[in-house]
């Protein structure tokens, strides 16, 4: 028989103030609301109510798993280190891999992912095309030995993931698997009350992404992105925007003397032009010795990501190298820099017809310079940072900023793994050959701390229904008499109703019932007090939105179990 649970005995053990160790709201309202607890840097244990939200996300995962035929299986989490040498990672993987030996001698890992035990599971067993394809998921720890284990769930060294792993025969049927996970993984944010983008994490060569993350938009998101109404998204270390380009001042070009400091801010404020019709000039050594100067619109940051693609791992010059390039600091440019400097612009730039830059002299810029009139352009390269404002590469329309929580990817892998640990089966003309596979992670752990940092406010979290360790909070103010009765009452019919309840029956100020109530965020509480039971009535209060309302006695327990069973989802 289904009861409702009481706060009295409830494992929560709630906390007054915020734990000092916790940055995010996410980290901080999970260790307050009694839903985490640290063991150890990045190892967590996971008391009642953060295990049923999980409960609930890892339904969700495993209702869209169905939905797309893929089947729940569960591998151990110690790997053996063989596997790991065949697929060639036991010697490539940094420290996050925690390795360890047996009391023979032989060597494991804890499984940080499961590429190899997935395609060791099925080499032997899936044997002809007529198999396939194969998709083959389960929930469990991972341990990553992160260098820095932080934010709580955000970024923990043993952490639940979701790992799934499809083998296709041929290369369309892995792109039609990778895009039916991929859909999934969209269902699955959604339905766990996440916004988030799919962001484009590498290009197929053929057109098409071969990886995609879902971000959930988040200030405290350690990816900074970019994205646009017409469902372009990116990281601003991917993302190639178009910079709209603002002329310098002038067409001749010019000596002009400018006694301010040596910024682009000074210089454009000096001249009352925008930072952007200034040009950026930084002098870097290319990891080839070469030395380069690069040329950006002057609002825009030289992207790291970008850089180290053009120029391999870079050095920034310092002054000593400067002064060898005929580089003056502050005062930088194209003329008049020793003829070894390879000049490389940002591609915003092509066509740009006046440029404002340094004379590479003290106290003193260029203006009205024409590349291939006044000085040369070796090459137009991406390298410039997007930015909130700049056009999105598909449609134009300015970009908008964003940070994000990586919540999820999917992977095309093709044949890597299967080549490197012989995994083949039989195709239609009777001839070997290997899988082709795609793999696809959820931080199911992660994930909850996602829907924390979006859905919570001063007061604590706000749960959406679909996430919720319970969904309606029964708050009596008296624990015995007419107000109990009623309270008893009302948490028996919805639990009648289907609904998950908790009734707080602690003997306690209505002041911290309500703190906490607010704190642990089940979306409905329905608060029971002497003056409302007079009047036939309770007040039922909405978390997210605030919103409080009376309602009668009889009505409440249908009334809110139809708000609730409304937002399942
Ligand atoms: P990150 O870039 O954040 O380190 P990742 O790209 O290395 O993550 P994947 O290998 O793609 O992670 O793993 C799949 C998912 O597992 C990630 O999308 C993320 O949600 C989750 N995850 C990865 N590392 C951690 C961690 N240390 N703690 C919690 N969740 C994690
Ligand atoms: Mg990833």
């Amino acid at each position: 028989m289904k009861r409702y649970a009481r706060m009295s005995q409830l494992y929560a053990p709630t906390l007054k103030e915020d734990p000092a160790e916790a940055e995010l709201a996410s980290h901080r309202l999970l260790l307050r609301a009694g839903m985490i607890r640290k063991t150890a840097a990045g190892l967590y244990s996971y008391l009642p109510l953060a295990w049923r939200s999980l409960g609930k996300i890892k339904s969700v995962i495993r209702d869209e798993m169905e939905g797309i035929g893929a089947q729940e299986v569960q591998v151990p989490m110690i790997v053996p280190g063989e596997i790991w040498q065949e697929s060639g990672r036991w010697d490539v993987y940094g420290p996050e891999l925690l390795r360890l030996k047996d009391r023979h001698g032989r060597d494991f890992v804890v499984g940080p992912t499961h590429e190899e035990t997935f395609v060791d599971l099925v080499r032997d067993e899936l044997r002809s095309y007529r198999q396939l394809p194969v998709t083959i998921y389960q929930i469990q720890d991972k341990f990553r030995d992160e260098m820095r284990p932080r934010f709580g769930l955000m970024r923990g060294r043993e952490f639940i993931m979701k790992d799934a792993y499809s083998f296709d025969a041929t290369v369309e049927g892995m792109q039609r698997s990778y895009e039916e996970e991929k859909a999934a993984y969209a269902r699955i944010c959604e339905r766990c009350g996440l916004r988030a983008l799919p962001v484009v994490a590498d290009s197929g060569q053929i057109g098409g992404d071969t990886s995609v993350e879902y971000m959930a938009l988040a200030e405290a998101g350690e990816a900074e992105l970019v994205w646009c109404d017409c469902g372009f998204a990116a990281d601003v270390e991917a993302a190639c925007a178009r910079i709209a380009v603002e002329e310098g001042p002038g067409t001749d070009c010019e000596r002009i003397e400018t006694p301010c400091e040596g910024s682009i801010a000074a210089l454009a404020a000096f001249l009352s032009v925008t930072e952007r019709a200034c040009r950026k000039s930084l002098a870097l050594i290319a990891e080839d010795g070469t030395p380069v100067l690069c040329l950006l619109p002057g609002d825009h940051e030289l992207n790291e990501v970008k850089a180290a693609h053009a120029f391999g791992r870079y050095d920034v010059m310092d002054e000593e190298q400067m002064a060898e390039y005929a580089l003056v600091k502050g005062y930088m440019g194209p003329i008049g820099a020793d003829g070894r400097v390879r000049v490389v612009a940002d591609v915003s730039l092509k066509g740009s017809q006046s440029w404002l830059i340094g004379a590479n002299e003290e106290g003193w810029h260029i203006k009205g310079a024409r590349p291939g009139r006044d000085f040369e352009v070796c090459e137009w390269v991406d390298l410039a940072s997007a930015e909130e404002g700049d056009g999105c590469p598909q449609c134009g329309k300015p970009l908008r900023g964003a940070r994000g929580i990586e919540v999820s990817q999917v992977f095309q892998l093709g044949t890597t793994y299967s080549e490197a640990m012989g995994a083949t089966f039989m195709d239609e003309d009777g001839v070997e050959r290997p899988f082709q596979m795609g793999c696809y992670g959820i931080g199911v752990s992660r994930m909850l701390a996602a829907v924390v940092e979006q859905h919570h406010d001063e007061h604590g979290i706000a749960f959406p229904v679909c996430v919720a360790p319970y969904e309606v909070e029964v708050v009596p103010l008296d624990t015995e008499g007419e107000i109990w009765d009623v309270a008893d009452r009302v948490a028996h019919e919805l639990v009648d109703l289907g609904v998950e309840v908790c009734v707080d029956d602690r003997e306690e100020r209505p002041g911290v019932k309500f703190n906490d109530a607010d704190l642990m965020g089940f979306p409905y509480q329905i608060v029971c007090g002497r003056r409302g039971i007079r009047n036939g009535v309770v007040e039922v209060k909405d978390r997210s939105t605030g919103a409080r309302e009376d309602v009668a006695i009889g009505d409440v327990a249908t009334v809110v179990a139809e708000r609730v069973i409304s937002q399942r989802r």
